[in-house]
Protein backbone atom coordinates (compact mmCIF):
# COMPACT_ATOMS: atom_id res chain seq x y z
CA UNK A 1 0.00 0.00 0.00
CA UNK A 2 1.30 3.89 -0.20
CA UNK A 3 -0.31 7.06 -1.37
CA UNK A 4 -0.86 7.84 -5.11
CA UNK A 5 1.77 9.53 -7.03
CA UNK A 6 -0.58 9.04 -10.17
CA UNK A 7 -2.84 6.25 -11.61
CA UNK A 8 -0.44 4.70 -13.69
CA UNK A 9 -2.68 1.80 -14.96
CA UNK A 10 -0.30 -0.86 -16.26
CA UNK A 11 -2.76 -3.60 -15.20
CA UNK A 12 -5.54 -5.53 -15.65
CA UNK A 13 -8.19 -4.13 -14.12
CA UNK A 14 -8.14 -1.34 -11.49
CA UNK A 15 -10.76 -1.17 -8.24
CA UNK A 16 -12.42 1.93 -7.27
CA UNK A 17 -12.66 1.66 -3.65
CA UNK A 18 -11.68 -0.27 -0.69
CA UNK A 19 -14.69 -1.42 0.96
CA UNK A 20 -15.90 -5.33 1.77
CA UNK A 21 -17.38 -4.86 -2.25
CA UNK A 22 -14.26 -3.49 -3.31
CA UNK A 23 -12.24 -5.99 -1.81
CA UNK A 24 -14.44 -8.91 -2.72
CA UNK A 25 -14.09 -7.86 -6.28
CA UNK A 26 -10.30 -7.38 -6.29
CA UNK A 27 -9.44 -10.82 -4.48
CA UNK A 28 -11.10 -12.74 -7.14
CA UNK A 29 -9.58 -10.87 -10.15
CA UNK A 30 -6.10 -11.49 -8.34
CA UNK A 31 -7.21 -15.06 -7.60
CA UNK A 32 -7.75 -15.73 -11.49
CA UNK A 33 -4.42 -14.10 -12.07
CA UNK A 34 -5.19 -10.84 -13.07
CA UNK A 35 -3.29 -7.87 -12.25
CA UNK A 36 -5.19 -5.57 -9.42
CA UNK A 37 -5.07 -2.25 -7.97
CA UNK A 38 -7.40 -0.83 -5.71
CA UNK A 39 -7.64 2.85 -5.19
CA UNK A 40 -8.92 4.24 -2.15
CA UNK A 41 -9.83 7.87 -1.58
CA UNK A 42 -9.23 8.09 2.10
CA UNK A 43 -6.23 7.30 4.17
CA UNK A 44 -7.60 3.98 5.67
CA UNK A 45 -8.49 0.65 3.07
CA UNK A 46 -11.95 -0.64 4.06
CA UNK A 47 -15.27 1.66 3.79
CA UNK A 48 -18.12 0.35 5.84
CA UNK A 49 -16.38 -2.27 7.65
CA UNK A 50 -13.43 -0.61 9.51
CA UNK A 51 -12.06 0.07 13.47
CA UNK A 52 -10.83 3.22 15.20
CA UNK A 53 -10.11 4.49 18.35
CA UNK A 54 -12.00 7.27 18.38
CA UNK A 55 -13.02 8.11 21.49
CA UNK A 56 -10.15 7.66 24.03
CA UNK A 57 -6.78 5.18 24.13
CA UNK A 58 -7.63 1.31 23.90
CA UNK A 59 -11.08 1.74 23.10
CA UNK A 60 -11.76 0.08 19.32
CA UNK A 61 -14.96 1.34 17.87
CA UNK A 62 -16.18 0.36 14.39
CA UNK A 63 -16.57 2.99 12.59
CA UNK A 64 -19.17 1.81 10.18
CA UNK A 65 -20.68 -2.16 10.49
CA UNK A 66 -20.13 -4.02 13.76
CA UNK A 67 -22.07 -7.18 13.67
CA UNK A 68 -22.07 -9.50 10.85
CA UNK A 69 -24.89 -12.03 10.00
CA UNK A 70 -23.64 -12.52 6.19
CA UNK A 71 -19.97 -13.28 7.43
CA UNK A 72 -21.67 -17.00 8.25
CA UNK A 73 -24.30 -16.73 5.16
CA UNK A 74 -22.41 -15.01 2.26
CA UNK A 75 -21.86 -17.38 -0.51
CA UNK A 76 -18.24 -15.11 -1.27
CA UNK A 77 -17.20 -15.64 2.45
CA UNK A 78 -18.03 -18.92 2.62
CA UNK A 79 -15.83 -19.56 -0.32
CA UNK A 80 -13.65 -17.32 1.03
CA UNK A 81 -13.81 -19.40 4.04
CA UNK A 82 -13.57 -16.06 6.25
CA UNK A 83 -14.07 -18.20 9.95
CA UNK A 84 -10.97 -20.08 9.17
CA UNK A 85 -9.02 -16.39 8.56
CA UNK A 86 -10.39 -14.61 11.41
CA UNK A 87 -12.28 -15.18 14.62
CA UNK A 88 -15.82 -14.56 14.69
CA UNK A 89 -17.45 -14.74 18.16
CA UNK A 90 -21.18 -15.75 18.27
CA UNK A 91 -23.25 -14.39 20.74
CA UNK A 92 -25.94 -16.80 23.01
CA UNK A 93 -28.09 -13.92 22.33
CA UNK A 94 -28.58 -12.19 18.26
CA UNK A 95 -29.93 -9.58 20.00
CA UNK A 96 -32.65 -8.53 22.31
CA UNK A 97 -35.47 -6.01 22.40
CA UNK A 98 -36.08 -4.01 25.93
CA UNK A 99 -39.54 -3.18 26.56
CA UNK A 100 -40.93 -1.01 29.31
CA UNK A 101 -41.17 -2.29 32.97
CA UNK A 102 -37.82 -4.75 32.57
CA UNK A 103 -39.47 -7.13 29.93
CA UNK A 104 -37.56 -7.98 26.85
CA UNK A 105 -37.40 -10.46 24.13
CA UNK A 106 -34.69 -12.48 23.59
CA UNK A 107 -33.51 -14.18 20.44
CA UNK A 108 -31.60 -17.01 21.32
CA UNK A 109 -29.75 -18.95 18.62
CA UNK A 110 -31.53 -22.00 19.75
CA UNK A 111 -35.51 -21.17 18.74
CA UNK A 112 -37.16 -23.28 21.21
CA UNK A 113 -35.39 -21.50 24.18
CA UNK A 114 -36.53 -18.54 22.05
CA UNK A 115 -40.06 -19.64 22.12
CA UNK A 116 -40.37 -20.98 25.12
CA UNK A 117 -39.61 -17.33 26.54
CA UNK A 118 -42.16 -15.79 24.61
CA UNK A 119 -44.86 -17.52 26.12
CA UNK A 120 -48.78 -17.31 24.68
CA UNK A 121 -46.98 -15.96 21.40
CA UNK A 122 -44.00 -18.61 21.42
CA UNK A 123 -45.38 -21.08 19.00
CA UNK A 124 -46.58 -17.94 16.98
CA UNK A 125 -43.10 -17.10 16.60
CA UNK A 126 -41.39 -20.77 16.05
CA UNK A 127 -44.33 -21.28 13.15
CA UNK A 128 -43.02 -17.30 11.65
CA UNK A 129 -39.37 -18.18 11.90
CA UNK A 130 -38.74 -22.05 12.54
CA UNK A 131 -39.38 -23.54 8.95
CA UNK A 132 -36.83 -20.42 7.63
CA UNK A 133 -33.95 -20.64 10.68
CA UNK A 134 -33.80 -24.28 9.70
CA UNK A 135 -33.22 -23.39 6.47
CA UNK A 136 -31.17 -20.47 6.86
CA UNK A 137 -28.20 -21.30 4.29
CA UNK A 138 -30.88 -21.71 1.29
CA UNK A 139 -32.55 -18.22 2.40
CA UNK A 140 -29.24 -16.85 2.34
CA UNK A 141 -28.84 -18.46 -1.22
CA UNK A 142 -31.98 -16.70 -2.25
CA UNK A 143 -31.52 -13.37 -0.12
CA UNK A 144 -27.76 -13.17 -1.67
CA UNK A 145 -28.59 -14.02 -5.56
CA UNK A 146 -29.63 -11.96 -8.43
CA UNK A 147 -33.61 -11.03 -8.58
CA UNK A 148 -34.08 -12.77 -11.58
CA UNK A 149 -32.35 -16.24 -11.22
CA UNK A 150 -34.65 -19.26 -10.68
CA UNK A 151 -34.65 -20.09 -7.26
CA UNK A 152 -32.74 -23.29 -6.27
CA UNK A 153 -35.21 -23.98 -3.18
CA UNK A 154 -38.73 -23.30 -4.70
CA UNK A 155 -40.02 -24.31 -1.09
CA UNK A 156 -37.98 -21.97 1.34
CA UNK A 157 -38.82 -19.04 -1.52
CA UNK A 158 -42.17 -19.94 -0.93
CA UNK A 159 -42.49 -19.76 2.43
CA UNK A 160 -40.32 -16.89 2.73
CA UNK A 161 -42.63 -14.96 0.20
CA UNK A 162 -45.89 -16.16 1.86
CA UNK A 163 -44.45 -15.00 5.25
CA UNK A 164 -43.25 -11.39 3.52
CA UNK A 165 -46.87 -10.99 2.81
CA UNK A 166 -47.99 -11.33 5.84
CA UNK A 167 -45.81 -9.73 7.58
CA UNK A 168 -45.23 -6.99 4.93
CA UNK A 169 -48.93 -6.03 4.78
CA UNK A 170 -51.00 -3.51 7.47
CA UNK A 171 -52.71 -7.12 9.20
CA UNK A 172 -48.90 -8.12 10.51
CA UNK A 173 -50.62 -8.21 14.03
CA UNK A 174 -52.97 -10.98 12.86
CA UNK A 175 -50.90 -13.79 14.60
CA UNK A 176 -49.43 -11.86 17.94
CA UNK A 177 -51.55 -12.05 20.73
CA UNK A 178 -48.86 -10.11 22.97
CA UNK A 179 -46.30 -7.33 22.42
CA UNK A 180 -42.73 -8.99 22.68
CA UNK A 181 -42.62 -10.78 19.59
CA UNK A 182 -44.32 -8.89 17.29
CA UNK A 183 -41.84 -6.07 18.68
CA UNK A 184 -39.12 -8.07 17.97
CA UNK A 185 -40.32 -8.36 14.59
CA UNK A 186 -40.29 -4.87 13.50
CA UNK A 187 -36.82 -4.00 15.41
CA UNK A 188 -34.81 -6.51 12.93
CA UNK A 189 -37.27 -4.87 9.84
CA UNK A 190 -36.29 -1.80 10.91
CA UNK A 191 -32.65 -2.05 10.25
CA UNK A 192 -34.09 -1.50 6.19
CA UNK A 193 -34.51 2.13 7.81
CA UNK A 194 -38.00 2.02 6.33
CA UNK A 195 -41.68 2.90 6.84
CA UNK A 196 -43.69 -0.19 8.30
CA UNK A 197 -45.25 -2.71 7.04
CA UNK A 198 -43.82 -2.79 3.98
CA UNK A 199 -42.59 -6.05 1.93
CA UNK A 200 -38.88 -5.02 1.78
CA UNK A 201 -38.94 -4.53 5.39
CA UNK A 202 -40.62 -7.84 6.21
CA UNK A 203 -37.80 -9.58 3.39
CA UNK A 204 -34.89 -8.31 5.52
CA UNK A 205 -36.51 -8.86 9.10
CA UNK A 206 -37.32 -12.65 7.82
CA UNK A 207 -33.82 -13.05 6.60
CA UNK A 208 -31.74 -11.69 9.25
CA UNK A 209 -34.34 -13.02 11.60
CA UNK A 210 -33.78 -16.48 9.56
CA UNK A 211 -29.82 -16.55 10.33
CA UNK A 212 -30.05 -15.14 14.00
CA UNK A 213 -31.62 -18.43 15.11
CA UNK A 214 -29.89 -20.22 12.33
CA UNK A 215 -26.20 -19.39 11.96
CA UNK A 216 -25.98 -16.62 14.53
CA UNK A 217 -24.87 -12.58 14.33
CA UNK A 218 -21.61 -13.30 14.62
CA UNK A 219 -18.76 -9.95 16.25
CA UNK A 220 -15.20 -10.26 14.69
CA UNK A 221 -12.29 -10.20 17.27
CA UNK A 222 -10.72 -6.89 16.71
CA UNK A 223 -13.49 -5.65 15.07
CA UNK A 224 -15.10 -5.09 11.58
CA UNK A 225 -11.06 -4.08 10.56
CA UNK A 226 -10.36 -7.88 10.76
CA UNK A 227 -12.29 -9.07 7.64
CA UNK A 228 -11.10 -6.26 5.74
CA UNK A 229 -7.42 -6.68 6.29
CA UNK A 230 -8.23 -10.53 6.08
CA UNK A 231 -9.23 -9.17 2.21
CA UNK A 232 -6.18 -7.02 1.76
CA UNK A 233 -3.97 -10.06 3.16
CA UNK A 234 -5.39 -12.34 0.16
CA UNK A 235 -5.09 -9.45 -2.43
CA UNK A 236 -1.57 -8.67 -1.11
CA UNK A 237 -0.41 -12.31 -1.27
CA UNK A 238 -1.76 -12.93 -4.64
CA UNK A 239 -0.16 -9.85 -6.64
CA UNK A 240 -2.74 -7.38 -6.22
CA UNK A 241 -1.94 -3.40 -4.52
CA UNK A 242 -3.70 -1.26 -2.80
CA UNK A 243 -3.15 2.45 -2.89
CA UNK A 244 -4.57 4.79 -0.43
CA UNK A 245 -5.52 8.66 -0.74
CA UNK A 246 -6.34 8.29 -4.32
CA UNK A 247 -9.58 9.82 -5.24
CA UNK A 248 -10.78 8.97 -8.58
CA UNK A 249 -12.91 11.86 -10.27
CA UNK A 250 -12.33 10.84 -13.46
CA UNK A 251 -12.36 7.54 -15.40
CA UNK A 252 -10.05 9.10 -18.03
CA UNK A 253 -7.33 9.41 -15.25
CA UNK A 254 -6.93 5.54 -15.34
CA UNK A 255 -5.72 5.08 -19.23
CA UNK A 256 -7.18 2.25 -21.64
CA UNK A 257 -7.28 -0.39 -18.39
CA UNK A 258 -9.47 -2.94 -19.64
CA UNK A 259 -11.43 -3.38 -16.75
CA UNK A 260 -12.48 -0.73 -14.13
CA UNK A 261 -14.90 -1.55 -11.28
CA UNK A 262 -16.52 0.60 -9.14
CA UNK A 263 -17.32 0.30 -5.62
CA UNK A 264 -18.50 3.30 -5.50
CA UNK A 265 -23.00 4.72 -6.03
CA UNK A 266 -24.59 4.93 -9.28
CA UNK A 267 -24.54 8.87 -8.70
CA UNK A 268 -20.63 9.20 -8.53
CA UNK A 269 -20.25 6.03 -11.43
CA UNK A 270 -22.18 9.07 -13.91
CA UNK A 271 -19.95 11.98 -12.07
CA UNK A 272 -16.59 9.62 -13.14
CA UNK A 273 -17.57 7.59 -15.94
CA UNK A 274 -21.04 9.66 -17.61
CA UNK A 275 -19.72 10.09 -20.58
CA UNK A 276 -19.17 6.70 -21.64
CA UNK A 277 -22.50 5.43 -20.61
CA UNK A 278 -25.21 5.72 -23.16
CA UNK A 279 -27.34 8.37 -22.39
CA UNK A 280 -30.82 6.01 -21.47
CA UNK A 281 -28.67 4.02 -19.01
CA UNK A 282 -27.03 7.19 -17.64
CA UNK A 283 -30.64 8.59 -17.04
CA UNK A 284 -31.85 5.14 -15.11
CA UNK A 285 -28.59 6.16 -13.15
CA UNK A 286 -29.90 9.68 -12.06
CA UNK A 287 -33.12 8.19 -11.10
CA UNK A 288 -31.82 6.26 -8.63
CA UNK A 289 -33.41 6.85 -5.03
CA UNK A 290 -31.74 7.50 -1.95
CA UNK A 291 -33.19 6.44 1.28
CA UNK A 292 -33.60 7.98 4.78
CA UNK A 293 -30.26 8.44 7.05
CA UNK A 294 -28.46 7.35 9.90
CA UNK A 295 -26.61 9.44 12.82
CA UNK A 296 -23.87 7.23 14.79
CA UNK A 297 -22.65 7.56 18.18
CA UNK A 298 -19.71 5.41 19.79
CA UNK A 299 -19.65 5.19 23.56
CA UNK A 300 -16.69 4.39 25.53
CA UNK A 301 -17.99 3.28 28.83
CA UNK A 302 -16.11 2.46 32.46
CA UNK A 303 -18.41 -1.09 32.35
CA UNK A 304 -21.05 -3.06 30.89
CA UNK A 305 -24.57 -1.48 30.01
CA UNK A 306 -26.32 -2.08 33.06
CA UNK A 307 -29.96 -3.07 30.87
CA UNK A 308 -32.58 -3.38 33.31
CA UNK A 309 -33.47 -7.02 32.27
CA UNK A 310 -30.39 -8.75 32.55
CA UNK A 311 -30.73 -11.21 29.46
CA UNK A 312 -29.73 -7.75 27.42
CA UNK A 313 -26.29 -8.23 28.84
CA UNK A 314 -25.57 -11.12 26.70
CA UNK A 315 -26.72 -9.85 23.50
CA UNK A 316 -24.90 -9.10 21.12
CA UNK A 317 -26.83 -6.66 19.45
CA UNK A 318 -30.05 -4.68 20.61
CA UNK A 319 -32.85 -3.08 18.95
CA UNK A 320 -33.97 -0.18 21.20
CA UNK A 321 -37.33 1.65 20.81
CA UNK A 322 -39.95 -0.04 22.32
CA UNK A 323 -42.97 -1.55 21.15
CA UNK A 324 -43.85 -2.22 17.94
CA UNK A 325 -46.28 0.52 17.32
CA UNK A 326 -43.82 3.06 18.68
CA UNK A 327 -40.99 1.78 16.24
CA UNK A 328 -43.33 2.22 13.56
CA UNK A 329 -44.36 5.69 14.64
CA UNK A 330 -40.59 6.73 14.51
CA UNK A 331 -39.82 5.36 11.36
CA UNK A 332 -42.66 6.89 9.48
CA UNK A 333 -41.43 10.50 11.35
CA UNK A 334 -38.10 10.17 9.87
CA UNK A 335 -39.86 8.77 6.44
CA UNK A 336 -42.08 12.28 6.50
CA UNK A 337 -38.44 14.37 7.28
CA UNK A 338 -38.86 14.68 10.79
CA UNK A 339 -36.59 13.74 13.91
CA UNK A 340 -38.57 11.75 16.04
CA UNK A 341 -37.71 12.58 19.29
CA UNK A 342 -37.97 8.72 21.19
CA UNK A 343 -36.06 7.04 17.37
CA UNK A 344 -35.52 3.42 17.23
CA UNK A 345 -31.97 2.47 18.20
CA UNK A 346 -29.92 0.05 16.73
CA UNK A 347 -27.00 -0.61 19.21
CA UNK A 348 -24.13 -3.27 19.16
CA UNK A 349 -21.87 -4.08 22.42
CA UNK A 350 -19.35 -5.86 21.10
CA UNK A 351 -16.98 -6.09 24.17
CA UNK A 352 -18.90 -8.17 25.96
CA UNK A 353 -17.69 -11.07 23.90
CA UNK A 354 -14.24 -9.50 22.68
CA UNK A 355 -12.47 -8.07 25.89
CA UNK A 356 -9.61 -6.68 23.80
CA UNK A 357 -11.98 -3.91 22.75
CA UNK A 358 -11.58 -1.25 25.67
CA UNK A 359 -8.78 -1.47 28.41
CA UNK A 360 -9.69 -3.85 31.37
CA UNK A 361 -13.11 -3.22 32.89
CA UNK A 362 -13.94 -1.04 29.82
CA UNK A 363 -16.60 -1.22 27.27
CA UNK A 364 -17.60 0.02 24.18
CA UNK A 365 -21.40 0.83 22.73
CA UNK A 366 -21.98 1.33 19.21
CA UNK A 367 -25.52 3.00 18.30
CA UNK A 368 -26.66 4.43 15.42
CA UNK A 369 -30.54 6.10 14.71
CA UNK A 370 -32.39 7.21 11.91
CA UNK A 371 -32.82 10.40 11.03
CA UNK A 372 -33.66 12.77 7.99
CA UNK A 373 -31.71 12.75 5.11
CA UNK A 374 -28.75 15.76 5.02
CA UNK A 375 -29.24 16.22 8.68
CA UNK A 376 -26.79 17.66 10.52
CA UNK A 377 -28.25 17.08 14.10
CA UNK A 378 -26.02 15.41 16.40
CA UNK A 379 -27.90 12.53 18.19
CA UNK A 380 -25.56 11.79 20.94
CA UNK A 381 -28.56 12.73 24.06
CA UNK A 382 -31.08 10.87 22.00
CA UNK A 383 -29.60 7.68 21.88
CA UNK A 384 -28.21 8.58 25.59
CA UNK A 385 -32.16 8.66 26.46
CA UNK A 386 -33.08 5.66 24.83
CA UNK A 387 -30.87 3.72 25.99
CA UNK A 388 -31.10 5.17 30.10
CA UNK A 389 -35.38 4.72 29.24
CA UNK A 390 -34.22 0.59 29.10
CA UNK A 391 -31.07 0.85 31.21
CA UNK A 392 -30.94 3.65 34.05
CA UNK A 393 -27.56 4.49 34.74
CA UNK A 394 -25.67 4.25 31.60
CA UNK A 395 -25.61 7.60 31.70
CA UNK A 396 -22.73 7.53 34.22
CA UNK A 397 -20.59 4.71 32.78
CA UNK A 398 -19.99 7.34 29.84
CA UNK A 399 -16.41 8.51 29.78
CA UNK A 400 -16.16 9.47 26.19
CA UNK A 401 -18.08 9.90 23.09
CA UNK A 402 -17.81 10.15 19.86
CA UNK A 403 -20.34 11.25 17.09
CA UNK A 404 -21.45 11.71 13.17
CA UNK A 405 -24.15 13.26 11.94
CA UNK A 406 -25.91 12.49 8.86
CA UNK A 407 -24.04 14.61 6.51
CA UNK A 408 -20.51 13.62 8.38
CA UNK A 409 -21.43 9.92 6.99
CA UNK A 410 -21.58 11.33 3.49
CA UNK A 411 -17.77 13.30 3.74
CA UNK A 412 -16.04 10.28 5.67
CA UNK A 413 -17.42 8.34 2.59
CA UNK A 414 -18.94 9.69 -0.71
CA UNK A 415 -21.35 6.31 -0.94
CA UNK A 416 -23.53 7.17 1.23
CA UNK A 417 -25.46 9.83 0.18
CA UNK A 418 -27.30 12.72 2.42
CA UNK A 419 -26.36 9.92 5.18
CA UNK A 420 -27.98 6.83 3.73
CA UNK A 421 -26.01 3.62 4.88
CA UNK A 422 -27.20 1.44 2.00
CA UNK A 423 -25.83 3.07 -0.52
CA UNK A 424 -29.03 3.84 -2.12
CA UNK A 425 -32.62 3.39 -1.13
CA UNK A 426 -33.60 -0.28 0.04
CA UNK A 427 -37.25 -0.59 -1.15
CA UNK A 428 -38.92 -3.45 -2.79
CA UNK A 429 -38.80 -1.57 -6.38
CA UNK A 430 -34.92 -0.48 -5.98
CA UNK A 431 -33.94 -4.46 -4.53
CA UNK A 432 -35.14 -5.84 -7.58
CA UNK A 433 -33.46 -2.51 -10.31
CA UNK A 434 -30.70 -2.07 -8.20
CA UNK A 435 -29.68 0.25 -9.63
CA UNK A 436 -31.07 -1.28 -12.92
CA UNK A 437 -33.42 -4.52 -14.04
CA UNK A 438 -30.88 -6.51 -15.33
CA UNK A 439 -29.71 -10.68 -15.01
CA UNK A 440 -26.15 -8.89 -14.59
CA UNK A 441 -27.25 -5.30 -13.06
CA UNK A 442 -23.22 -5.60 -12.24
CA UNK A 443 -22.31 -4.97 -15.88
CA UNK A 444 -22.83 -1.23 -17.59
CA UNK A 445 -23.41 -1.11 -21.12
CA UNK A 446 -19.71 0.95 -20.95
CA UNK A 447 -17.20 -1.24 -22.29
CA UNK A 448 -14.93 -2.97 -19.22
CA UNK A 449 -17.12 -0.29 -17.15
CA UNK A 450 -19.07 -2.46 -14.16
CA UNK A 451 -20.71 -1.45 -10.58
CA UNK A 452 -19.31 -3.27 -7.78
CA UNK A 453 -20.96 -1.35 -4.40
CA UNK A 454 -23.92 -2.24 -2.17
CA UNK A 455 -25.73 0.05 -5.22
CA UNK A 456 -26.35 -3.56 -6.67
CA UNK A 457 -27.75 -6.76 -5.79
CA UNK A 458 -27.95 -8.33 -3.21
CA UNK A 459 -27.43 -4.44 -1.70
CA UNK A 460 -26.26 -3.38 1.74
CA UNK A 461 -24.31 -5.52 4.12
CA UNK A 462 -20.58 -6.51 4.75
CA UNK A 463 -20.82 -9.87 2.51
CA UNK A 464 -18.94 -9.38 -0.50
CA UNK A 465 -21.48 -10.56 -2.55
CA UNK A 466 -21.96 -7.89 -5.15
CA UNK A 467 -18.20 -7.60 -5.68
CA UNK A 468 -18.02 -10.66 -5.97
CA UNK A 469 -20.86 -11.06 -8.73
CA UNK A 470 -19.11 -7.88 -10.43
CA UNK A 471 -15.69 -9.57 -10.40
CA UNK A 472 -17.48 -13.03 -12.23
CA UNK A 473 -19.15 -10.75 -14.78
CA UNK A 474 -15.84 -8.64 -15.77
CA UNK A 475 -13.95 -12.35 -15.75
CA UNK A 476 -16.44 -13.51 -18.22
CA UNK A 477 -17.06 -10.25 -20.50
CA UNK A 478 -13.19 -8.84 -20.67
CA UNK A 479 -10.80 -11.99 -20.01
CA UNK A 480 -13.10 -14.94 -21.50
CA UNK A 481 -12.75 -16.67 -18.17
CA UNK A 482 -15.28 -18.78 -17.16
CA UNK A 483 -14.07 -21.00 -14.81
CA UNK A 484 -14.69 -19.15 -11.48
CA UNK A 485 -11.03 -19.32 -9.16
CA UNK A 486 -10.79 -20.84 -5.72
CA UNK A 487 -10.74 -18.48 -2.70
CA UNK A 488 -9.95 -20.73 -0.66
CA UNK A 489 -6.97 -19.96 1.83
C1 LIG B 1 -22.86 3.33 10.42
C2 LIG B 1 -22.99 2.07 9.62
C3 LIG B 1 -23.32 0.88 10.25
C4 LIG B 1 -23.43 -0.31 9.53
N1 LIG B 1 -23.68 -1.47 10.20
C5 LIG B 1 -23.63 -2.65 9.54
C6 LIG B 1 -23.60 -3.87 10.26
O1 LIG B 1 -23.57 -3.89 11.49
N2 LIG B 1 -23.55 -5.03 9.54
C7 LIG B 1 -23.48 -5.03 8.17
O2 LIG B 1 -23.42 -6.12 7.57
N3 LIG B 1 -23.48 -3.87 7.47
C8 LIG B 1 -23.52 -2.69 8.12
N4 LIG B 1 -23.43 -1.51 7.44
C9 LIG B 1 -23.47 -1.52 5.97
C10 LIG B 1 -22.14 -1.93 5.37
O3 LIG B 1 -21.09 -1.29 6.04
C11 LIG B 1 -22.14 -1.54 3.89
O4 LIG B 1 -23.30 -2.07 3.25
C12 LIG B 1 -20.91 -2.09 3.20
O5 LIG B 1 -19.74 -1.56 3.78
C13 LIG B 1 -20.94 -1.75 1.72
O6 LIG B 1 -19.74 -2.17 1.16
P1 LIG B 1 -19.21 -1.56 -0.21
O7 LIG B 1 -17.90 -2.18 -0.47
O8 LIG B 1 -20.27 -1.66 -1.23
O9 LIG B 1 -19.02 0.01 0.05
P2 LIG B 1 -18.29 0.81 1.20
O10 LIG B 1 -18.02 -0.07 2.35
O11 LIG B 1 -19.10 2.02 1.42
O12 LIG B 1 -16.89 1.20 0.57
C14 LIG B 1 -16.76 2.08 -0.52
C15 LIG B 1 -15.33 2.58 -0.54
O13 LIG B 1 -15.10 3.30 -1.75
C16 LIG B 1 -14.37 4.48 -1.46
N5 LIG B 1 -14.63 5.43 -2.54
C17 LIG B 1 -15.82 5.99 -2.84
N6 LIG B 1 -15.69 6.81 -3.91
C18 LIG B 1 -14.40 6.73 -4.30
C19 LIG B 1 -13.64 7.34 -5.35
N7 LIG B 1 -14.22 8.17 -6.23
N8 LIG B 1 -12.32 7.04 -5.46
C20 LIG B 1 -11.73 6.18 -4.60
N9 LIG B 1 -12.40 5.60 -3.56
C21 LIG B 1 -13.72 5.85 -3.42
C22 LIG B 1 -14.90 4.90 -0.11
O14 LIG B 1 -14.02 5.78 0.57
C23 LIG B 1 -15.02 3.54 0.60
O15 LIG B 1 -13.81 3.18 1.21
C24 LIG B 1 -23.26 -0.30 8.13
C25 LIG B 1 -22.90 0.89 7.48
C26 LIG B 1 -22.74 2.06 8.22
C27 LIG B 1 -22.27 3.30 7.55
Amino acid sequence: MGAAADFDTDVDAVVVGSGPNGLAAAVTLARAGLSVRVLERNATIGGGARTAESTLPGFLHDVCSAVHPMALASGFFRRFRLQERIELRLPEVSYGHPLDGGRAGIAYRDIDRTADALGRDGAAWKQLMGPLSAHADEVAQFAGSPILQIPRHPVTVARFGLRALEQGLPMWNARFREDVAPAMFTGVAAHSIRPMPSLATAGAALSLGAYAHGRGWPVPVGGSQAIIDALADDLLAHGGEIVTDAEVTDIAALGDVRAVLFDTSPRALLRIAGDRLPSGYARRLARFRYGNAVAKVDFALSGPVPWTNEELRRAGTLHVGGTRAEIASAEADVAAGRHSSAPYVLAAQPSILDAGRAPAGGHVLWAYTHVPRDSSIDQTETITRQIERFAPGFRDLVLATSSKTAQDMENDNPNYILGDIAAGEASMSQLIARPVLSTDPWRTPAKGVYLASSSTPPGPGVHGLAGWYAARSALRHEFGITAMPSLAP
